[in-house]
């Protein structure tokens, strides 16, 4: 049963917005722009019931959707607003909408969909044919002066596509095709709007584990090469200790938990965290935090996350092989990573890593490398008796980083890669790769322009699932070629509208060429 929700009566008067999270209940649960859309859009307008709808699982047939609030139709609402986590996102969305009545189609539709999130905001063209209108920008900035302009113009989907996209940083397909749209983020995290109260529910568990969802900052300091997150997320922007405690103190007591789970990209990175850690210790809060950077890892800070009663760190070293952090650009002090990693077995965490393996510049040395590293660690963590899991990713290209002109390596070389590893590492390690085939779907429609689109939909309404992506590709004669050989450096990208600004676009170019250099000695391009 779920407590913290809003309740409304619907009067014939009452403006309805669905907010339409493409994922199952439990991934809702853990997610903050979900509580921060549903709650500020509730509270800030009376005349508005904002009610949730998502998955009911992730790919198949959907059963017509009803809210989560009142079981309503989605064909009751007047406006849909969703927001795109991952590229595959977009199956979920459409799947929903026809199970709904609803056509997929833009043109073919009346009510208007909003889209927002980090998938939309590095490039929103695969989803023109579907999307009415996308959100470059944080959403408690974007949601409330778009739902302002909506009130006034809600009995016309025409007039309001026309005025929202006048705000700059909203990209409407059809309208303003041809200007820069640019990012518009949240300037000051102290200052925005923050969901205290939060939907819980006593008997589903949230994928993040229950407790109060504290966002310390927003973004990340750092440029790692193959990152777009970093990139849609910058500027680099952190809250207050005294912000936070004042979001714990209420928190805890509106939400009835005593467990706060920590998002940041980059926790760790600046005096207010570090404040917190200490406040959470003395008022024996037990906390769930993100992964962690390596260089993060003193001994200070590892005895304090193990009194928040931590008992596996999630850690992203990427690969260990120098040259290789050096193409990435993540890392540069190699022969300290080894210490920390032994360092936070010896205070007895069990240990999560995530490789990245599997991309051009990338050579068999430097894969021996990591392995006999990967060895190391297995065997430290063997004798110590902690837990080691290993989570080996190909590398994914995305737009706005370097990878969009780099492509990803050949499938059967990835698989080749990953089965290398799991072979080398059999019996001392649990590895668990990323299946291949789901990172190029996410590269193929990440880096789409919209001719995608016919593809996406068959993709969809087949079920989502991958046998149904092979299928839709063939059915449409759609190549994914563009995955594996990137964009040519210098030619228009389909994504060059979006700009994400604070530096991305003005590096991108001269990040490349470095990497041109780096990456020389090479087995895999
Ligand atoms: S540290 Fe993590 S979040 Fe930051 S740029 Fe690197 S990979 Fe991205």
């Amino acid at each position: 049963m779920e407590y913290n929700t809003i309740v409304k009566k619907i009067t014939p008067h009452t403006l309805r917005v669905a907010y339409l999270y493409p994922s199952i209940y439990e991934a809702m649960l853990s997610s903050l722009v979900a509580h921060i859309i549903y709650f500020m859009v509730n509270e800030y307008f009376p005349e508005i019931f904002l009610e949730r709808f998502c998955v009911k699982k992730l790919k198949g047939t959907e059963p017509p959707p009803r809210s989560i609030d009142t079981q309503s139709s989605l064909k009751d609402f007047d406006l849909i607003i969703t927001s795109l986590h991952y590229e595959p996102d977009i199956a979920n969305t459409i799947r929903i909408l026809y199970a709904a009545g609803i056509d997929p189609l833009r043109k073919k539709r009346e009510k208007p969909i909003l889209a927002g999130g980090p998938a939309i905001m590095a490039n929103p063209h695969p989803y023109t044919e579907f999307i009415d209108a996308f959100i470059i920008g944080d959403a408690e900035e974007a949601v409330p002066e778009i739902i302002n302009i909506w009130i006034q113009y809600h009995d016309s989907k025409k007039l309001f596509l026309e005025e929202i996209s006048q705000l700059g940083y909203i990209y409407v397909p059809g309208i303003n095709d041809e200007e820069k749209i640019y990012k518009k983020p949240v300037q000051d995290l102290n200052n925005t709007y923050y969901p205290i109260k939060q939907i819980q529910n006593t008997e589903k568990e949230p994928i993040y584990g229950k407790g109060l969802l504290l966002e310390t900052s927003r973004g990340c300091k750092f440029w790692c090469r193959f990152c777009m997150e970093t990139r849609i997320m910058k500027p680099y922007r952190y809250r207050s200790f005294q912000k936070m405690k004042n979001i714990i103190e209420k928190g805890i007591e509106i939400n009835k938990v005593n467990r706060i789970i920590i998002y940041s990209l980059s926790f760790l990175e600046n005096r207010e965290e570090q404040k917190l850690l200490d406040y959470l210790i003395e008022n024996n809060f037990s906390a769930s935090l993100p992964s962690l950077r390596i260089d993060r890892l003193s001994e200070d800070n590892l005895e304090k996350i193990k009194l928040l009663g931590q008992k596996t760190l999630t850690l992203a070293p990427e690969n260990f092989s120098y040259r290789v952090q050096r193409i990435i650009s993540k890392y540069f002090k190699i022969d300290e990573l080894l210490p920390i990693i032994y360092r936070v077995l010896d205070k007895g965490f069990n240990l999560k890593l995530y490789i990245i393996s599997g991309f051009k510049g990338e050579n068999k040395e430097d894969i021996d490398i990591t392995i006999e590293k990967i060895k190391n660690i297995a065997e430290y963590a063997r004798k110590k008796g902690r837990k080691l899991s290993i989570t080996i990713n190909p590398l994914i290209p995305k737009p706005k980083t370097i990878f969009q002109w780099i492509g990803m390596i050949d499938l059967d070389k990835a698989r080749e890669i990953i089965n290398y590893y799991r072979k080398m590492l059999r019996g001392l390690v649990d590895t668990r790769p990323y299946y291949v085939n789901w990172a190029w779907v996410q590269a193929s429609i990440s880096l789409a322009d919209k001719t995608i689109s016919r593809v996406l939909l068959d993709w969809a309404l087949r079920g989502g699932d991958l046998g149904s992506w092979r299928r839709a590709l063939r059915e449409n004669n759609y190549s994914t070629e563009y995955v594996f050989e990137g964009y040519r450096f210098g030619e228009e990208l389909p994504w060059n509208n979006i700009v994400l600004g604070y530096g991305v676009e003005d590096v991108l170019e001269k990040e490349y060429l470095m990497y041109e250099v780096l990456s020389r000695k090479s087995s895999y391009s």
